[in-house]
């Protein structure tokens, strides 16, 4: 049996952040990773780095967001890692008066709380992203946001891990664990068995399964997301752009629907829907297929006119890139360029 003092399970950016600072405290850390590195959301995510500043007052999300845009500046400028990091500003595009309404009120609380946020009209939006469609009808514009590469950045943090002597271990798949009458914890996978003081679960959805091997109820779920990507193409997007629309949603509607479940096809924001539903624990998610490409739902079809309407070089023509797959997350491991849209359920 191998002894560690901490063992986080999960190799993505929670887990190999977690594995990272402990190391350079000083613990022993072992991580188990089931498959790769990044192998999940955490490898096939858009990269974004939202952020509003620091704020008169800074509270729990501007910490985290701030803090977390110093975390990707001191890997890539100060320890050489290369990220692809870059802190060019993002983008919420506005699609209709309703939005543009909220984004006036969003800006106005924002900036009397001391963030940094500008609405911009359409032209002048186009004038910071040129691949905004004529259609939008403006743009929030978040100066402190900015984009990395997912993938560069897990295997960074984990090198840092590594370099602070923590262990890495890829594909130990944990398949058991038990609390022992010592207090330490013992986890088992194929290859091997492990001994350790503390335990990390950093698995994502699979937090779930985890905590039920100690009796624990986590009520995290794995639902389908959609992704839509196109083939390889030379870079014409050169921010990250959001959609105002889920932002107005989750303000109109918090929490909503705790009961019932989710509409999945309607012209409404499921998706947002079901992880609010998820999270009180009062939803049961379908079972499905995982790790398998969807027929296009309405949804997802709203999704991809949306994403054309927002830049148009994505829709289908002699001269555009069309998005071409639709995939989960877990099984989006062709090679893409761009991802241009998602909606996470
Ligand atoms: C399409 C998409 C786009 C997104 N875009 C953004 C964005 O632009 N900006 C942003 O900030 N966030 C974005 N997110 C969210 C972000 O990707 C996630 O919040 C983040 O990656 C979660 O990281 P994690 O480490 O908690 O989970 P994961 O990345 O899911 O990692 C969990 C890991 O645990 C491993 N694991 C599971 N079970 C076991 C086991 N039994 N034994 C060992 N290992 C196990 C898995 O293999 C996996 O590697 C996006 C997500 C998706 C799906």
């Amino acid at each position: 049996m191998h002894q560690t003092g901490i063992l986080v399970i999960g190799g993505g950016i929670a887990g190999t952040a977690t594995a990272c600072y402990l190391a350079q405290y000083g613990h022993q850390v072992t991580l188990l990773e089931q498959s790769e590195l990044a192998a999940e959301a955490s490898g096939l995510n858009a990269g974004t780095l939202w952020a509003t500043g620091w704020g008169h007052t800074p509270e729990l999300s501007s910490t985290l967001s701030m803090g977390s845009l110093e975390v990707f500046k001191t890997l890539q400028l100060d320890l050489g890692h290369d990220l692809e990091f870059r802190q060019g500003g993002s983008l919420q595009a506005i699609q209709t008066e309703e939005e543009y309404a909220f984004a006036q009120q969003a800006v106005r609380e924002l900036l009397a709380r001391g963030h940094q946020v500008e609405l911009l009209d359409g032209r002048d939006a186009r004038s910071i992203e040129p691949a905004l469609g004529p259609r939008i009808l403006g743009c929030l514009y978040y100066p402190h946001g900015g984009s990395a590469n997912p993938v560069k950045t897990v295997r960074a943090l984990a090198s840092l891990a590594q370099k602070h002597g923590a262990t890495i271990l890829t594909h130990h798949k944990v398949t058991g664990i038990a609390h022992l009458d010592d207090g330490a914890y013992q986890i088992i996978t194929p290859p091997a068995t492990f001994k350790a003081s503390a335990l990390v679960l950093a698995a994502g959805p699979w937090c779930r399964s985890l905590g039920a091997m100690l009796g624990l109820s986590i009520p995290v779920y794995a639902v389908r997301g959609q992704m839509w990507a196109t083939a390889p193409v030379p870079p014409s997007i050169y921010h990250s752009i959001g959609a105002l629309e889920s932002h107005l949603y989750w303000h109109t509607h918090p929490y909503s629907r705790a009961s019932g479940s989710p509409a999945t096809s309607t012209g409404g924001r499921p998706a947002t829907v079901k992880s609010s539903s998820a999270a009180t624990g009062n939803w049961t998610p379908p079972k499905r297929p995982t790790g398998t490409a969807s027929r296009p739902t309405a949804l997802m079809r709203l999704n991809s006119f949306q994403s054309c309407r927002t830049s148009p070089s994505l829709a289908p023509g002699p001269v555009g890139c069309p998005l071409h797959a639709i995939c989960t997350p877990s099984s989006a491991r062709s090679p893409t360029s761009k991802i241009s849209t998602y909606s996470q359920a």
